[in-house]
């Protein structure tokens, strides 16, 4: 059995063999980031990657190429592997977007695994995102590999000298980079406190209304923009608030922690809206609280606004915040089990990756 892989690798026929690859790289499909956009810009009709022989297939085992479209966090890392494993030989892997080579805007982020760590890389294409054209030149660059009969190795630089074409005029070669100068504009003032001018008559009137409904229950209740009103008080009185509002503000749209370890307490908040009143459509109330650090608990309000659920489970494994009566609280729900614990959080630190430069470093 071995003679003949051994004859299809290097015999007369071998020639065929990797023709044949070359003209049939199959793409599977898996779109991990927004790089996959302009994968489907190569495949379309402007570009035709398949003119180069090259076609999306959806089931991997009926493909020979991965191209990795961008992030890979450590939950697809498993579903890279997976698919890598499940194809047919001989396979290739094509990775593309800064966030594949070395993190791209997600840079030593807790989530990020290279790709070449999971599945060896044949071709990097760097660009955020790549152009159709980057990617299929990649393309070219494989299928050329493929004739060669290599595979499976890095991607090789070559050093290029381009003195003999590019003629650098003396003065520029003497020209120093400039140095910015010490103040480009006046800081701008940031207004933490005290009252804005902002020109919403019905906010006026809803802050009213809100103070009648809510009394005893706030510290204090603000205009912040058009169309947002700050509503802030203590965690136990949230229920009692929320239970109040549940009919005229009725969903969430977003619970937020703000971390503040030099003050040793996080900021909760709960961003909720209307879907039911249309004059309150546009309106965004936020309810603020604080709660210690070191024992951060909050009572849930999923009871009487289905949609913060998720969310809080979402905060609960980011920050740690253990949000009272809410039954996901404990369990693993969003992230790979290997990832550390509250990720989120302003003290936590990832191991340090140390770069050195080699060679020539002027
Ligand atoms: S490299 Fe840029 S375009 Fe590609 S996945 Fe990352 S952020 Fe998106």
């Amino acid at each position: 059995m071995d003679e003949h892989i051994e004859f299809l690798k290097s015999g007369p026929l071998s020639l065929v063999k990797r023709w044949g690859a070359k003209w049939s790289l199959w793409p599977v499909h898996l779109v991990t980031a927004c790089c996959g956009v302009e994968l489907a810009h190569a495949y379309a009709c402007g570009y035709d990657g398949e003119r180069l022989g090259s076609l999306n297939y959806g089931i991997c085992r009926q493909t020979n190429l991965i191209i990795v479209e961008g992030a890979i966090t450590r939950k697809m890392a498993k579903v890279l592997r997976i698919t890598w494993e499940q194809m047919p030989d001989p396979k290739f892997v094509i990775v593309m977007g800064a966030c594949g080579l070395n993190g791209g805007l997600f840079w030593n982020g807790y989530h990020m695994v290279k790709p070449s760590d999971v599945v060896p890389v044949d071709y990097f294409i760097p660009g955020c995102p790549p152009t159709p054209e980057a990617l299929l030149r990649g393309i070219r660059a494989l299928q050329d590999k493929i004739m060669t009969g290599e595979t499976n190795s890095t991607a090789k630089f070559s050093k290029a000298d381009l003195s003999s074409i590019i003629e650098i005029p003396e003065e520029i070669k003497q020209k120093r980079v400039p140095t910015p100068p010490h103040s480009i504009a006046k800081a701008p003032v940031i207004q933490i406190d005290g009252q804005r001018e902002i020109e919403w008559d019905e906010g006026a009137n809803l802050i009213q209304t809100l103070k009648k409904d809510l009394e005893g229950l706030y510290i204090s209740i603000e205009m912040t923009d058009l169309n947002r009103i700050c509503l802030k008080t203590t965690p136990e009185k949230t229920p009692e608030i929320a239970e109040r509002l549940k009919f005229t503000f009725d969903h969430v749209k977003s619970v937020n922690v703000v971390d503040v370890p030099n003050e040793n307490k996080f900021i909760i908040e709960y961003v909720v809206s209307s879907y039911g009143v249309k004059d309150l459509m546009p309106v965004l109330l936020s309810i603020i609280t604080e709660i210690p650090r070191d024992n951060p608990r909050h009572p849930s309000l999923a009871k009487h606004w289905p949609s913060a659920d998720y969310m809080e489970r979402e905060m609960h494994e980011f920050f740690g915040v253990w949000f009272e009566d809410n039954p996901w609280m404990g369990r693993n729900f969003l992230l790979s089990p290997d990832t550390p614990e509250y990720p989120l959080r302003k003290d936590f630190k990832l191991p340090r990756e140390t770069y050195v430069l080699r060679g020539d470093s002027r």
